[in-house]
């Protein structure tokens, strides 16, 4: 345990990254390959807590777009991280992993409610927890819920797991051949420079709990193994 730098962590994982090269629903080796990745670290005693995102199923702005009433269309939008969480235990089980769902909204015959001792406990206990169902209400993120998440169970850091992108740049490197990458940056320097990381509510928790959030690539193989290590991969930003 002494080389790990992050013993209990928060990973978010976007529902973009589960849909892979598909950009739709959950791509079945995006969900081995990632399991396979959490299992070495789990392997290596981290605690690790999930937060999935369901932008790969369903995102309220859209329904809103579409005319639907806003917290309706929320409400889909975290049921749809709830279809991530159970893909995601089943990877993780099917790799060997112990794992707990959670939903912030009751679903008793899915899965259980969130607990916030009993997430604890399971972590304590070596089973990955993954939170799915958000924050439970409307109006929110699952970035919110990783800063949200991540105070209560006194994670040492959020680890958001991204899609081919290796951390933050000044402009889309996809697009501005110009566009340079940030190495470390502050919450403030998020909000400021409107780089998008995660949503200013997600942003503004998180300068206020101080935790740090290293925003790295998955689909590099090792890549959770070396940020979990401290290898300085990615961005990272101070609360
Ligand atoms: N959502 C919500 N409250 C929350 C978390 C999520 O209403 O606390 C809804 C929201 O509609 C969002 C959708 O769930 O569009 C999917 O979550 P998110 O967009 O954060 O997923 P990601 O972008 O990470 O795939």
């Amino acid at each position: 345990m002494s080389d790990i730098k992050y013993k209990r962590v928060i990973l978010k994982v976007s529902g973009e990254a589960l849909a892979g090269k598909d950009g739709f629903g959950i791509n079945p080796e995006v969900i081995k390959d990632l399991a396979e990745e959490i299992k070495t670290v789990h392997s290596m005693g981290v605690q690790i807590a999930i937060v999935c995102g369901g932008g790969n199923i369903w995102r309220g702005e859209t329904g809103a777009k579409m005319g639907m009433d806003r917290a309706q269309a929320d409400y889909m939008g975290m049921l749809a991280t709830v279809m991530n969480g159970l893909a995601l235990q089943d990877g993780l089980e099917h790799a060997g992993v112990p794992t707990r769902v959670q939903t912030s909204i009751e679903m008793r015959q899915v899965a259980e409610p969130y607990i916030r001792r009993r997430a604890v406990r399971h972590l304590e206990k070596g089973r990955v927890v993954i939170f799915s169902g958000g924050t439970g209400n409307p109006y929110f993120s699952t970035d919110t819920t990783a800063a949200l998440r991540a105070a209560e169970i006194e994670a040492d850091v959020i680890l958001m797991a991204k899609n081919n992108v290796d951390g933050v740049y000044s402009a889309d490197p996809k697009v501005d051949p110009d566009a340079v990458k940030f190495e470390e940056l502050t919450q403030l320097d998020i909000i400021n420079k409107d780089l998008r990381v995660m949503d200013r509510t997600a942003s503004s928790l998180s300068m206020d709990t101080e935790i740090p959030l290293i925003v790295f690539n998955m689909n590099e193989p090792g890549n959770i193994k070396k940020v979990v290590l401290g290898e300085n991969i990615g961005t990272t930003i101070r609360g």
